[in-house]
């Protein structure tokens, strides 16, 4: 008996201690408005296996977006240009997508639909509207058929003049692909000054709504204010009562650094998973310097708490964004000529840090 009892007491001293130990380490590495990252090792990923086959359904647990095992997913890819104008539209095929995957090791891409009349997008005529929707469809056809995430962008700058537009598109979609845990639903890419609670979160809510009448799980990412900057803004009054929801943040590595981070941390802090499906190694316009260093600052970051991101853009408009040099061939199989600096420095991003495609 009084062995026993010293072995007991002995136990809950070290228990003490390693709790204190704990304590003391926490205090003293946690920066104020940064939230806990995670462990900054990478999952571990099986070469040889399709994005989709390892990851399977994702979900929004949290502040995370984690696949079928429960654990934090991030993936890495590119956006495809507006859809269209010519400098994007040609890349919008099956060829360039499995090119993508082999070459580029995308686990994931997003098909960015233009929609607003003033673009020529979606909303201009009928007609229009299924040419642009043709374009989405053979790319997300592609991803299913390569084992790619797909992200499908209603891209536009005024959605909520459309709703029911988007609400009847999305419903389509939802459908069609709601069964395939390859999509993911971007409903709005970049409201501007329009106002959270009023205008943008209320359209969110009305094309979640149409979207979850067919599709209860995949995951929906929402535009947030000013170029989907506001994710602050966002957080403060955040969507309730639907799941699997996410918010998307957008950057320009040369324009925005630490503010805009800031705004994120506080984001995530308060509970909201992020997405980024578009950012750019450049300035805001698409065009300017290429800041690598800024570039690899956002990219370590978005590691660090488990963010996934698409770059833009697959295109070969003269500018710094575009992945590719003017008349880089539309059908993939891109050359070291064929590729932009921009291109370039993505690419050996994506495949140093994703796992190989299967053969
Ligand atoms: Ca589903």
């Amino acid at each position: 008996m009084i062995k026993l009892f010293k072995i007991r007491t002995f136990n809950i001293f070290l228990l003490l201690l390693l709790s204190a130990s704990v304590f003391l380490f926490n205090c003293k590495g946690k920066a104020e408005d940064e939230p806990e990252p995670e462990e900054p090792e990478e999952i571990i990923i099986p070469t040889n296996t399709p994005a989709v086959e390892r990851w399977g359904q994702l979900s929004v647990e949290g502040n995370r977006i984690v696949g079928k095992d429960g654990n934090p997913v991030v993936l890495r890819g590119m956006s495809f240009f507006w859809s269209q104008w010519p400098e994007g539209s040609k890349y919008y095929n099956k060829d360039v997508v499995k090119w993508l995957r082999d070459d580029w090791r995308c686990t994931v891409i997003r098909a960015a639909m233009a929609v607003d009349q003033i673009h020529g997008g979606y909303t201009t005529s009928p007609t229009i509207a299924e040419r642009e929707k043709a374009k989405i469809i053979e790319v997300i056809d592609a991803a299913i058929d390569n084992g790619l995430y797909v992200i499908i962008d209603w891209h536009s700058h005024e959605a909520e003049e459309t709703v029911e537009d988007a609400k009847a598109f999305f419903a389509e979609m939802a459908q069609t692909y709601g069964h395939y845990p390859n999509i993911i639903y971007e409903t709005y890419n970049e409201p501007i000054n329009q106002d959270w609670s009023t205008v943008i979160k209320p359209y969110h809510e009305a094309v979640i709504d149409t979207i979850r009448h067919y599709d209860q799980n995949n995951i929906i990412v929402c535009g947030t204010g000013r170029w989907a900057q506001d994710v602050d803004i966002a957080a403060d009054d955040p969507i309730m009562g639907r799941k699997h929801i996410a918010y998307t943040l957008h950057y320009y590595a040369t324009t925005h650094g630490r503010f805009l981070r800031g705004k994120a941390n506080y984001a995530l802090n308060k509970g909201l998973a992020l997405m980024v499906t578009e950012y750019g190694t450049c300035e805001a316009n698409g065009d300017g310097f290429l800041d690598k260093e800024e570039s690899q600052i956002w990219w370590d970051w978005m590691d660090s708490h488990r963010i996934s991101h698409c770059n833009w853009s697959v295109s070969d408009k003269n500018e710094t964004a575009s992945a590719l040099v003017r008349n880089a061939n539309s059908l993939g199989g891109w050359t070291e000529e064929e590729i932009s600096p921009s291109g370039k420095f993505v690419r050996e991003h994506l495949k140093s840090k994703n796992p190989a495609p299967a053969e």
